[in-house]
């Protein structure tokens, strides 16, 4: 298996012909590429990943159109060849903060499925059980009756909103003044609930208000990285790269890793830490605890900056390494170890992400590792922060816009005065913002609509019938004759196929808007060529309903006064002023000089800002803070008088939890804890990595992941093809045997069907999507559902007879014994170049 330092299987350096030199890399092989070592505190050398379709040379392009990565959250940007009129590849951006040139692979190979060939070119309505074609008129004033008939007969709590973390911050924006002030629905809300909602509820209830507080360059400085839950080398590998090329230069930083997987981040540790699912606040407290026994608690900072360390320090008294390595399954050793690095770092980085958010107490747990950075005063400062991670490249934008489960700008539902101030921007009475209670979150939206409240669920950029839990209670909520759904994407989806109306819609490099990345950095992605068919941008599609709903505001005027994205985002600027994410400072001709630029930006701080904090706790007090929290372990709401007497000073809360098991543990009939998660080549439910050839061809089917004990405790063994069962279904995979903890079993979740004959669902090979198996149950604070946390049971269907498991072997799925596993290459096809110079006519 090469490693990201060994030469890839087809590594080529080709001849330059215009000033550079390129060389060429199989970056499925070699998904991280070559180092370009650098120290603490310097500066990430620059290296350019760019690949073009074959045949195509970079003086072949036309134009190159800028734009970021859509396909995770570290918001890579690059820029979109264009010829003809066509994409024929991607170029890293040198002079970009995020990347400094590089690409990953599903940067450099997932534009393709722009090509794909069952792109929806037209909209489709439900006739006589049949999607057919019809034109735009016919779909949208079909959706628009629906709606009016809705309002009229059953109010507007009929009504729900569905939407994604792949849309643009103007077309997020749009939807929620549409659904709120327009429609005067509180159901709407994003999958960015399955993914992020823990990351955003933890930073409310530490400081306030959502908001990341760290900055990516962080890698730069810290001499100590802790890792919860993130496998950050096949989530995020272009920060991977920045890490792997830290620890490849001069003073490297140390490694904690908690993952019950062998990924690449855990093989690089200093620790690694593999706890039993569901652990993690017991874990989390025995390092607090730790922390406070061996005094390395920044008690200036602590006393000036927070609230709630008596509690917090009791909480902790009694959970002792001993006590967490029984509860965890981890050695206490390990445990006392990851402590003195936590304890002695001089610039702590803690960064979280699916293993805690999907996890049993997911809130409470992610609490926990704000808490660690409070009490050792690692914020503000370079090298020192805490990155509560997105998985969506625009969760952060349904987050700001209040296309999830926030008001816009975070503003908090419960402050009348933020509600009144909405209400301003949008020149509506305040009644017409919905405000007696929060935002539904997705989950409940779905159960309403099995229940019969919600009778029209219109669902944007996103597939639950393949990443909601319990799929087959999904499958059956979609198809009820009376819920009229609206399905508005960009291929016929496991979703598509059950709705009522099909919107086709245009993609990135098909139209044109902003995005923000997990550190606050906003991009501009412009426009580069024309979607297929008749299919339109998101945003088209909501201002043409919004037309057709004739919204007004309290003078009359359209209630939606903007009409294409620039206009889309002055209006939106005007929301977000003064508000922590301040947009005030941006325009679309200042991020198209200056690549990306961190929110807030204001114009008397126009370059942004790279660190939240840096100078106190900023929106904490009980006039501004955006929530006033929740107990994070019964997930009851502090009221605001609680929280006035708890911080009148508005500092950052040291919110303490006790661990509590889980709700689901294993019993003799399902001995394995299940989990699932995401791996390097796909992203989301494969609507679009699916159909990038070397992305799939690299895993092109679900796989089961077992430890070498417990594959002979089960009798199995590598490529044989068994079957995960769970009280709600099953999922069939042929085995790998890799060094994950015993006792668990894990499943990635991208594949679902609509690829293989059935197209929505299970076929006669049984189920092939994890969430057949999958619990709705979600953690009590961020409603976010537990992918992570369920028991299971594996039976052997049929031995190898010579098949071999599909799992790469380049990733944490790499075998236990790699003897007999062909290595997992991209080939030829697969070739990305890369140079450190500056070619000459290429940007830097
Ligand atoms: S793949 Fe995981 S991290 Fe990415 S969007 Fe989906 S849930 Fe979030």
């Amino acid at each position: 298996m090469p490693s990201e330092t060994d030469p890839g299987t087809h590594s080529r350096t080709d001849a330059a012909t215009d000033g550079a030199t390129h060389s060429g890399t199989d970056r499925i092989a070699q998904p991280w590429g070559e180092r370009t070592p650098y120290g603490r505190d310097g500066d990430w050398p620059v290296r350019v990943d760019s690949y073009l379709a074959p045949g195509i040379t970079a003086a072949a392009v036309d134009r190159w159109v800028p734009t970021a990565s859509l396909l995770h959250s570290n918001g890579d940007a690059m820029d979109v060849a264009v010829v003809g009129g066509r994409i024929v590849g991607v170029r890293g951006r040198a002079d970009d903060r995020v990347n400094r040139g590089r690409l990953g692979p599903k940067d450099l190979f997932g534009w393709q499925a722009n090509h794909a060939t069952d792109r929806l070119t037209t909209p489709l309505i439900r006739h006589r059980g049949r999607l057919v074609a019809c034109d735009w008129d016919t779909a949208l004033d079909r959706i628009a009756e629906r709606t009016r008939h809705l309002l009229r007969e059953h109010g507007p709590g009929s009504l729900g909103f569905y939407t994604s973390g792949q849309l643009f911050l103007e077309e997020y924006y749009t939807l929620a003044v549409i659904a709120r002030a327009g429609l005067g629905t509180n159901h709407l809300d994003g999958n960015t609930r399955l993914c992020t909602a823990t990351a955003a509820e933890a930073l409310k209830e530490t400081f306030g208000c959502d908001g990341q507080p760290a900055s990516l360059t962080d890698v730069d400085h810290a001499d100590v990285l802790a890792l919860f839950g993130h496998n950050m080398a096949e989530t995020q590998p272009v920060l991977w790269m920045r890490v792997l090329d830290r620890l490849a230069g001069p003073d490297p930083p140390r490694l904690v890793c908690v993952d019950p997987r062998p990924t690449p981040v855990a093989r690089h540790a200093t620790v690694h830490l593999a706890p039993r699912s569901g652990t993690n606040v017991a874990l989390l407290n025995a390092l607090l605890h730790e922390i406070v026994r061996t005094d390395r608690v920044d008690h200036a900072f602590v006393d000036a900056h927070t609230v709630g360390f008596d509690e917090l320090a009791g909480r902790v008294a009694d959970c002792t390494p001993e006590w967490a390595a029984r509860v965890c399954d981890v050695p206490a050793r390990d445990i006392g170890e990851a402590a003195e690095l936590l304890g002695g770092a001089e610039r702590l980085l803690s960064t979280v992400l699916q293993g805690v958010y999907q996890s049993h107490q997911a809130t409470a747990a992610a609490c926990q590792v704000n808490n660690l950075q409070l009490l050792r005063g690692m914020l503000g400062r370079p090298g020192c922060g805490v990155l509560q991670m997105n998985g969506q490249p625009t969760a952060e934008n349904t987050r700001e816009c209040g296309a999830n489960g926030d008001l816009p700008g975070f503003r908090n539902w419960e402050n009348a005065s933020h509600v009144a101030d909405l209400a301003r921007v949008w020149n509506v009475d305040p009644s017409r913002v919905p405000h007696y209670a929060p935002s539904t979150p997705a989950l409940q939206i779905f159960r309403y609509a099995e229940q019969g409240s919600i009778r029209m669920l219109w669902i944007s950029g996103t597939n639950p019938a393949v990443s909601l839990p319990e799929l087959h209670r999904v499958r059956a909520v979609l198809g009820r004759e009376e819920l009229f759904t609206v399905v508005q994407d960009l291929y016929p989806t496991e979703t598509a196929q059950l709705a009522d109306v099909v919107l086709p819609a245009a993609t990135w490099a098909e139209k044109t808007g902003t995005f923000t990345n997990a550190d606050r950095t906003v991009h501009l992605s412009e426009k580069a060529v024309e979607p297929p068919g008749e299919a339109r941008s998101d945003l088209d599609i909501l201002l043409d309903y919004a037309r057709r709903m004739d919204f007004r505001d309290r003078d009359g005027r359209p209630l939606v006064g903007w009409h294409d994205p620039e206009s889309a985002f002055e209006a939106w600027k005007e929301c977000s002023r003064g508000r922590p994410c301040d947009h005030t400072g941006l325009t679309y001709e200042r991020l198209r000089g200056a690549g990306g630029i961190q929110w807030p930006c204001t114009p008397q701080n126009p370059d942004g800002t790279e660190r939240l904090y840096t100078d106190g706790i900023t929106w904490a007090a009980p006039d501004d803070c955006e929530t006033y929290g929740r107990d994070l372990v019964t997930g009851a709401s502090v009221s605001e008088t609680e929280y006035r007497a708890l911080n009148p000073d508005g500092r950052a809360v040291l919110k303490a939890a006790e661990y509590v098991p889980p709700h689901e543990t294993t019993t003799a009939e399902y001995p394995l804890q299940l989990n699932t998660g995401r791996t390097l080549y796909h992203f989301h439910t494969r609507t679009k990595t699916g159909r990038a050839p070397q992305l799939n061809a690299a895993a092109p089917e679900v796989w089961v992941e077992l430890s070498a004990a417990e594959a002979l405790r089960h009798g199995v063994a590598e490529g044989d093809l068994v079957e995960v069962t769970t009280p709600r279904g099953s999922v069939r995979g042929r085995l790998r045997v890799t060094g994950i903890r015993d006792g668990m079993v894990f499943l990635p979740f991208h594949y679902g069907y609509w690829d293989t004959p059935e197209g929505d669902r299970p076929g006669k090979d049984g189920g092939r999507a994890a969430n057949e198996t999958t619990v709705i149950d979600w953690d009590p604070v961020s409603k976010q559902p537990l992918f992570k946390t369920g028991a299971a049971r594996l039976t052997l269907v049929e031995r190898a007879h010579g098949a071999v498991s599909p799992a790469p072997t380049t990733t944490a799925s790499a075998p236990a014994d790699p003897r007999g596993v062909p290595p997992t290459t991209g080939g030829p096809s697969a070739v990305a170049r890369r140079n450190t110079g500056t070619p000459r006519g290429e940007r830097p």
